[in-house]
């Protein structure tokens, strides 16, 4: 089968350009159409001669995802399903809040980490996304926030299906054509990438001069107990962690964001309160604070006097908190809460 024209390198591109006797500048006529105009098929290319554009077509392919299904809750928020060009699916979220619309971004049909408190666990790993298929999901969410806000997509969360640091160069591919100005533009500060903490991922990050926010999807500060919730945490030990968020901190000065799900009776003590904030010492954090959402998996949100009582032992300490609700629970769109519906 032959290439997909989103997959192909900018040198292969040119080679072909070169082979077939046309001009240089064909090239950056065809990157345009692809990533900053997000055309779905050659035929859209239309300043490109017409034997040029059937010349592509025998030569490429051009694989497109679209969207299968959309649901809106009642507070907005919209869930997408998008279609793959294998019939697999993945899922996206969009979140209106103010004078922003923040889209949450799948990296994975499926995951292999079995998070407990995660319904995206529940279906084990399928494969990974391309990064073109991540790209059409921005592009499709995108074109989707101008119908339903009118407005842009502002900010872009890599925090829906998969875990983005085992999908390294799609999702950094991704990245770089969203935020390029010979892309869609979007500023690299609005973009966050979320990860459970795969320690050499993180310091492939910082290494690689990565822009973007980085989150830390922690939730547990004790390292046996969050084995159980989370069991990466078996090969991704809290040293090796800690000292990759070293690290990111001293290569990039980021501070990185602590995701913290509150879950009743299980991490919501003050000695958990105690034990996250010796966890953070050796690097500058913000904590995000995240009400739970039921899924089928036993855990219940904490209560408020519960969660009040942590938040003043956190900024007894100077640690900066927010507590984020959660959205789009009635439609299943809520963190934890994506999974392929098997009918
Ligand atoms: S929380 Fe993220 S990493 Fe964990 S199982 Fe769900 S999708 Fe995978």
């Amino acid at each position: 089968m032959s290439t997909d024209i989103r997959h192909t390198t900018a040198q292969n591109l040119s080679s072909f350009i070169e082979s077939i006797g046309e001009k240089k500048f064909r090239c950056a006529q065809i990157e345009e159409w692809l990533w900053k105009k997000g055309v779905r098929s050659f035929d859209e290319m239309s300043n490109l001669p017409v034997a040029l554009r059937e010349q592509l077509k025998s030569n490429f392919t051009f694989l497109t995802s679209g969207i299968a299904a959309m649901v809106q809750s009642k507070d907005g928020t919209a869930k997408f399903v998008f279609n793959l060009h294998d019939k697999r699916q993945v899922e996206g979220v969009l979140i209106p809040s103010d004078n922003r619309v923040t889209a949450c971004i799948s990296s994975q049909v499926g995951c292999p980490l079995k998070c407990a408190f995660c319904a995206t666990g529940t279906m084990g790993f399928v494969r990974n996304l391309h990064s073109s298929e991540i790209f059409d999901q921005f592009l499709l969410m995108n074109k989707k926030s101008q119908e339903l806000y009118n407005q842009n997509i502002t900010n872009i969360v890599y925090m829906g299906m998969g875990e983005p640091l085992l999908n390294y160069e799609s999702v950094i591919r991704s990245v770089q054509w969203i935020t390029s100005p010979k892309g869609q533009g979007l500023s690299p500060s609005r973009i966050t990438l979320s990860t459970v903490g795969i320690a050499s991922g993180i310091k492939r990050l910082a290494d690689d001069g990565f822009k973007p926010e980085i989150a830390l999807s922690l939730h547990c500060a004790d390292e046996l107990k969050r084995r159980r919730l989370m069991p990466v945490t078996e090969s991704q030990n809290f040293e090796m962690l800690q000292d990759a968020l070293v690290y990111l901190h001293e290569k990039t000065g980021k501070r990185i964001t602590i995701e913290y799900l509150m879950l009743k009776n299980w991490n919501d003590s003050l000695a958990d309160a105690k034990k996250l904030f010796a966890f953070c010492r050796p690097f500058p954090v913000k904590i995000n604070l995240i009400e739970y959402n039921a899924t089928q998996s036993g855990f219940e949100k904490s209560n408020e006097e519960t969660v009040r009582e942590f938040i003043a032992f956190l900024e007894s300490k100077n640690m900066i908190v927010n507590v984020r609700h959660s959205r789009g629970k009635d439609i299943d769109a809520a963190c934890g809460q994506l999974v392929k519906k098997v009918k």
